[in-house]
């Protein structure tokens, strides 16, 4: 084992990131003391319970017992992996991570950070204009007739696009945008003849979409009524980008994304004024997909974050259409899915204003899965008992549709699906169960599983092998004295601790020593990518801490202490393998006197260790 490649750069991205402003950037911290605390987002927390530590640039939750490096908290925010998140504070910090290719310009249609600052830049003109404009008068009070209330326009950071040609064109040049610039983020066309480029956007309601990061790299035009023609449409958005694509990107996941989180489900909704209505309503893990249904992508990055996802449908012949279209989306997913379909024409915001939250939620928690929906609507209006054809159809696109579940999925749901089929269709189980495997064996079944993307092998299930006694008082040294490192190094080794996980962090502490870096805690921080990790080392430096007061003798000492328990321990183990060999082998005189003088000289250096050194006094 070495240390990772990217080692330095870490260093770096770590050096540009203060764990108090990344965690500040998305929670709201306090100072308390020499520390920082923040309401825990990842349990119910009435008192901040998070805590941050300018200091060792470390964050801790007691209650959840998680934390760890400013790495580890990004991992956690954003559910993203160790990688993922090295990119996301590279940026953030304006650190270029070396990538195979040509470098990009600065400046250039394909400089990302250049895109985003033009998107923030807009988004902040079309907010203002919106908030400040008086021209803007008859738009706010459009809204407010809509049901959405100022709170909610600052909160979700609508804006206004004036119905004019040039109007964010014209001012994007004083700004350093060139209209390249603008029609690479989506907010202008090309004209079709002669030069020059036009506003996208003109006369409507601008709905900001955010990345993970708060970023806005893209819209959703609604049009106004009186404002404008509608060509183009009563919903207009921003097309693929570098910067987003629909088929990945949700609205207002940035701010669902922790209520999500604490509640582990996520409301897929069909507009973002869906979502602002909930929102308005207190329902705060309602997302919406923009121009596009709920995809596959969409279910990997809400799966990051939820265990259910609830999909709420207008209740009108389109919406039951689309349910039709997604359900065999999820059963393929595996993931547990809802369909909430509202009563007759209505939308979630009518809903919501006429019943009130509670009945929504109320909806929310009957809504069946994925498979019983489909169940409903193949078996709806059907007489399963006299009409055998019109039953059978039914009952076949229901096995044709389980088959599609992944087979090292949940069988147990599976299961559940097949006795519920067999009820309803009254045969047994078994035939139903034999029916559902020939169908995966079917070539045009496995032709169609092929087209999807292969269903993600799930993770090996990791060992968590917790680091105890003397293991842990060694480890607690090191950080406490990371001068006593090269020490312990020499003298203990790694197959001598007690689990893979301390050994592996043992062998950490041996490369950063080879390449002659610091010792201490930051950097085997930054050498461990395992964000279960990182927490644990955070506790025993809060442990070494807490121990400070009532720890007797000078660490030098209880280092030397501790490697002798550890050479003590070793040298029983050898002495028994010894006594086995005895035992057990066929050896002539010789070899067995030389095994039992091995015996004896390591049972002399053992006394010598364990007996106490004479007093000096
Ligand atoms: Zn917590």
């Amino acid at each position: 084992m070495s240390l990772p490649a990217d080692f330095d750069v870490r260093e770096r991205v770590r050096e540009a990131n203060d764990i108090v402003d990344v965690v500040g950037s998305s929670l709201e911290l306090r100072r308390q003391g020499s520390s920082f605390v923040a309401r825990c987002p990842w349990h119910d927390d009435k008192k901040p319970s998070l805590s941050v530590n300018p200091v060792r640039q470390s964050w801790k939750c007691w209650p959840c017992d998680i934390g760890g490096d400013v790495f580890s908290f990004v991992m956690r925010r954003d559910g993203v992996s160790f990688p993922e998140a090295l990119k996301i504070l590279a940026d953030r910090a304006g650190i270029e991570i070396q990538r195979s290719g040509t470098p990009v310009e600065k400046g250039s249609v394909d400089d990302k950070a250049t895109l985003l600052s033009a998107m923030k830049w807009a988004e902040e003109r079309f907010f203002n204009y919106l908030e400040k404009s008086p021209a803007a008068a008859v738009v706010r009070d459009y809204l407010q007739q809509r049901g959405i209330d100022e709170e909610n326009r600052v909160r979700f950071r609508i804006g206004f696009a004036p119905d004019q040609w040039d109007w964010l064109l014209g001012a994007a040049l004083d700004a350093g945008f060139s209209p390249q610039i603008l029609q690479a983020v989506g907010l202008a066309l090309a004209r079709n003849s002669g030069s020059g480029h036009y506003d996208f956007f003109r006369g409507r309601l601008m709905f900001p979409i955010y990345d993970l990061q708060d970023r806005p790299i893209a819209f959703g035009g609604r049009h106004v009524p009186m404002i404008g023609d509608q060509s183009g449409g009563k919903y207009m958005n921003t097309s693929e980008t570098k910067l987003f694509s629909k088929s990945q990107h949700l609205y207002a996941l940035n701010m669902a994304r922790q209520p999500m989180q604490r509640q582990r489900q996520a409301l897929v909704m069909e507009g973002y004024t869906d979502v602002i209505a909930a929102r308005q309503h207190g329902i705060e893990t309602a997302v919406a997909c923009l121009g596009v249904a709920v995809g596959e992508s969409h279910v990997r990055l809400l799966k990051r974050f939820v265990d259910q996802i609830v999909l709420v449908l207008d209740g009108d012949a389109a919406g039951q259409r689309r349910a039709d279209e997604v359900v065999e989306l999820f059963v393929a997913a595996d993931v547990d899915m809802r369909v909430l379909t509202l009563p007759q024409g209505q939308d979630p915001a009518d809903f919501l204003n006429e019943q009130g939250a509670d009945a929504f939620k109320e909806l929310v928690a009957q809504a069946p899965d994925a498979i019983d929906h489909k169940l409903a609507r193949a078996t709806d209006g059907v007489d399963l008992v006299r009409d055998t054809h019109a039953a059978s159809a039914a009952l076949d696109s229901m096995l044709r549709l389980v088959a599609k579940s992944p087979q090292n999925g949940n069988t147990l749901r599976t299961e559940q699906t097949v006795m519920r089929l067999a009820r309803t269709f009254g045969l047994p189980a078994e035939t139903l169960q034999r029916r559902i495997d020939e169908h995966r064996q079917d070539p045009r079944q496995r032709r169609e599983f092929k087209r999807q993307p292969e269903p993600a092998a799930p993770p090996a299930p990791v060992r968590r092998q917790p680091i105890t006694g003397i293991d842990r008082e060694l480890f607690e040294l090191m950080i406490e004295m990371s001068e006593l490192v090269p020490q312990a190094l020499e003298a203990i080794e790694p197959r001598w601790l007690a689990t893979d996980t301390a050994r592996a962090l043992m062998t950490v502490y041996e490369d950063l020593e080879l390449e002659g870096h610091d010792l201490d805690i930051q950097n085997v921080l930054l050498a461990v990518e395992d964000a279960h990790l990182k927490g644990v080392l955070v506790n025993f430096q809060q442990s070494v801490d807490d121990k400070a007061a009532t720890v007797n003798g000078p660490p030098e000492e209880r280092m030397q202490a501790v490697i002798d328990r550890f050479r003590g321990t070793e040298l029983s183990h050898q002495r028994q393998q010894t006594l086995k060999e005895l035992e057990s082998s066929q050896l002539d005189d010789e070899e067995e006197m030389e095994l039992l003088k091995q015996m004896f000289a390591q049972e002399r250096t053992r006394q010598g260790l364990l007996t106490p050194p004479p007093s000096s006094e």
